[in-house]
């Protein structure tokens, strides 16, 4: 078989992971990437980018995981509701421990390794941003165009796909803040999930950024409320006393954490917005060549259930079979829809799963939450369905589903 050409637009999560592995498997591939392996190790944190067992594997096999010896394990999901009366009590506290541990590597040392790896093993990276011109011309010489742009506008080619696309504006205020010198959770290490009803959620967890361990902190506020208060903070030093603001007063058991905190660096505070969508997964140029979505390019979902890093990684596994399974085939429309199809049938959980988190939970989701207190196997399910949300259909969306799971788990 002749040698097959494949150019990827954005060398973020998934299309490096691509890229890389179709490399291992003797595929000419490109790269076309705004910014340079040093742009994003000295810009600003982008992410959380906590990503569960199934997904760490992926990586692994590809022999893409070099630095999981360094970076903390997440051994655990710990979920805590404040108590309503401003005492600084829980009303809800429970943890799950994780089958496999997590891992949040920062981009900006996932990302700079990865495309050093890459150009190593041979691959060709071109620096510049990618707009239909350019698409144009690589469809016109490879025989598939892969755009794994993230949030970048050049994913608007893909139309916005309305009856998956169940919001049409952003549901959170977002804000991260990667810390130093946080005082670690007793016992065992956690992805520290904290809820303030009609407010919203504060994540925290161990990483490993650019000047080596940290904490990250994730601010989810609904719009109108206290934790939408990111838009009058003009320095890094604002937004870390913001966030021990936030702690200090709706969840003082973190701020009691948060005594020491220094920034990683000061590129380490992030603050912004955008609308969960998923998009038509074909696109077609003016000369009418298509070219494929992949990940949050297609399909961008709240950050609430730390999920994005995890599809983008899956989505580019489930891509990388789909191509080399083809052989010489055509990478026709067929074939492309087919592609994400296949991916949506997984994607489909964590879409709905995190839309319906951004919503007031009904009743069924505050009871199930409520009683993992007092069943540790509810517990644990509910922490090891981070790492494979599908698990958490159907008894987790329907009612009289979650009644009869609770009924078996009290038998
Ligand atoms: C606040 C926040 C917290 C998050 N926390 C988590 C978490 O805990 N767990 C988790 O799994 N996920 C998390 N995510 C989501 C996760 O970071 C993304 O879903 C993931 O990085 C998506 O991978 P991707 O390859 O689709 O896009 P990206 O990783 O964003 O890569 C896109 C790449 O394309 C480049 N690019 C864009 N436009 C162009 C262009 N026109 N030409 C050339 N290059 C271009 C970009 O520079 C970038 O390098 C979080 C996201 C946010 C915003």
């Amino acid at each position: 078989m002749t040698q097959r050409t494949v150019t990827i637009i954005g060398g973020g999560q998934s299309g490096l992971h691509l890229a890389l592995g179709l490399q291992s498997h003797g595929y000419d591939v490109r790269i076309i990437q705004n910014r340079t392996a040093d742009d994003v190790r000295t810009g600003r944190v982008m992410s959380s980018q906590c990503m569960f067992g199934n997904a760490v594997a992926l990586e692994r096999d590809l022999g893409l995981a070099f630095w999981e010896e360094e970076c903390p394990d997440l051994d655990s999901i710990n979920f805590s509701v404040p108590l309503p009366d401003g005492s600084g009590g829980k009303a809800i506290n429970w943890n799950g421990m994780l089958d496999r541990k997590a891992q949040a590597v920062d981009q900006r040392v996932k990302i700079p390794g990865w495309m050093a790896e890459f150009e190593r093993r041979g691959g060709r990276i071109e620096i510049r941003e990618a707009g239909i011109a350019e698409l144009e011309a690589a469809a016109a010489t490879s025989d598939l165009v892969i755009v794994a742009a993230g949030k970048g506008d050049v994913t608007r080619l893909f139309a916005r796909d309305e009856q998956r696309s169940v919001y049409a504006k952003p549901q959170r205020a977002m804000a991260l803040t990667y810390v130093t010198g946080m005082t670690p959770r007793p016992e065992f290490t956690a992805i520290d999930f904290n809820l303030v009803p009609g407010v919203g959620e504060y994540v925290v967890f161990p990483s490993l950024t650019t000047t080596g361990p940290c904490e990250i902190m994730v601010f989810e506020g609904q719009f109108g409320g206290p934790w939408d208060c990111w838009g009058d903070v003009r320095s890094p030093e604002e937004h870390l006393a913001k966030s021990k603001w936030i702690l200090d007063t709706f969840l003082p058991w973190q701020g009691e954490r948060c005594r020491n905190v220094e920034l990683t660096d000061p590129n380490a505070v992030l603050a912004g917005t955008f609308t969960p969508t998923v998009r038509h997964p074909v696109g077609k140029l003016p000369s009418g060549k298509l070219v494929l979505g992949m990940a949050d390019a297609v399909v961008l979902n709240d950050p609430v259930t730390g999920q994005g890093s995890n599809n983008a990684a899956k989505c580019a596994s489930m891509y990388l079979d789909a191509i080399l399974r083809r052989g010489a085939g055509a990478f026709d429309a067929a074939w492309m829809q087919a592609t994400f199809d296949a991916y949506w049938d997984y994607a489909q959980y964590v879409t709905n799963w995190t839309n319906a988190l951004l919503q007031p939970p009904p009743p069924h989701v505050l009871k199930l939450m409520g009683s993992a207190q007092a069943y540790p196997a509810l517990a644990k399910r509910i922490a090891n369905a981070f790492d494979y949300p599908p698990d958490f259909f159907p008894w987790f969306a329907v009612e009289s589903e979650a009644e009869a799971y609770l009924q078996q788990l009290a038998a």
